[in-house]
């Protein structure tokens, strides 16, 4: 994958609004103002062109629900044949990549286990995330709701979850060779290690990434149990951000849940369960010393963006600049495989039937 090709005027008002908001999520910004813009451009995508073009030159964008000034500004420089100003100035200032290092290795990338959309709480359309993914150059892109238990983020319950592969499954299919959108789940490793949705459900994914999102405190023998019998599923592919922890942001920190790290990771090892470096900066997860440790006992790797956002898929780069630095072969990281590969893998322990 690759950093967003800089857009040159002329572009259209939706094009100037997609990417406006795509760069302001690759640069944290409030999620508020994101999505202002984000449900201006749905509402004038939905619009006649002729319409817009009049109201443009009327002035009347913004007797629209929805459309502010700063919108109706951007759509009026973008009708007028120019790369409208707000745009510029925010290419202007993510020119740089988002991390010194990883370069090498976020080229390699083109694939993604772990991401999420409107179904459970991602803020963005699945088609807006594959339209951002397709424009980083990346292949495939699995699409990684949440299960139900988690309530909160709007979990996914079997018939959701079974309308979504449907819904997976069309929009891939009007994709033609060049990406793939591949159905998963994020799917909540239960306090006794099972896994929050039906064995039949999830054997009908192309890959299921396992997470914990309660109690983070267990006590360490009774956490290490849990997530060892999560990495024995047949079901589970990618070990999610296996601390926990939080280090910085708008969520506050979060110290990192206590496990027997050795016996996680040799669990993984052996059921070749891929050990995710979730790139969120907030995450950042997991700390050095234990992907040091996964690196030695011998364990696959996801570097994974965990985007709730479009602009948040590039995010990656922090990912490979971590895992550059810790001289992870890229050949040990099922991101950097091509799709078949990746689903001959995912397929290993368990027949898929969908
Ligand atoms: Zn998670
Ligand atoms: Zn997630």
């Amino acid at each position: 994958m690759h950093e967003l090709t800089p857009l040159t005027g002329p572009v259209s008002p939706v094009e100037a609004l997609r990417r406006i908001a795509t760069l302001m999520e690759r640069q944290r910004a409030g999620s508020y103002r994101i999505e202002a813009f984000r449900s201006a451009m749905a509402r004038l995508a939905g619009l006649d062109e002729d319409e817009v073009a009049s109201r443009a030159s009327a002035g009347t964008l913004t007797d629209l629900e929805g459309i502010g000034a700063s919108t109706a500004t951007i759509v009026q420089q973008a009708l007028a044949g120019d790369l409208p100003d707000r745009l510029q100035k925010l290419q202007d200032e993510t020119a740089e990549p988002l991390a010194e290092g990883g370069a090498e290795l976020f080229a390699a990338v083109v694939g993604d286990c772990h991401s999420h959309s409107t179904w459970s709480d991602g803020g963005s359309p699945i088609e807006e995330m594959v339209l951002t993914a397709a424009e980083l150059g990346q292949d495939w892109l699995v699409l990684t709701d949440h299960s139900p238990r988690l309530r909160v983020a709007n979990g996914l319950s079997a018939e959701r979850l079974a309308k979504q592969i449907g819904v997976v499954r069309a929009i891939d299919g009007s994709l033609g060779d060049t990406f793939h959108l591949l159905t998963g789940i994020e799917v909540d490793i239960l306090d006794d290690g099972s896994l929050d949705q039906t064995e039949a459900m999830l054997g009908r994914l192309d890959l299921v990434t396992a997470s914990v999102h309660s109690k983070l405190k267990m006590e360490p023998r009774a956490m290490t149990r849990r997530m060892v019998a999560a990495v024995n599923d047949p079901a589970t592919d990618v070990l999610g951000h296996c601390t926990g922890r939080l280090v910085t942001g708008g969520r506050g920190t979060r110290p990192e849940s206590r496990f027997d790290a050795r016996a996680v990771f040799e669990a993984c090892r052996d059921n070749e369960v891929a050990v995710e470096i979730n790139s969120r900066p907030e995450r950042c997860d997991p700390p050095d010393e234990l992907i040091e440790m996964a690196l030695e006992i011998g364990c696959l790797f996801a570097i994974d963006s965990d985007a709730h956002a479009p602009g948040q898929l590039e995010m990656k780069r922090y990912g490979c600049e971590r895992a550059e630095r810790h001289g992870i072969d890229p050949d040990r990281i099922v991101t950097t495989w091509d799709r078949e590969r990746l689903l001959a893998w995912s397929r290993r322990r368990r027949p898929v039937t969908d």
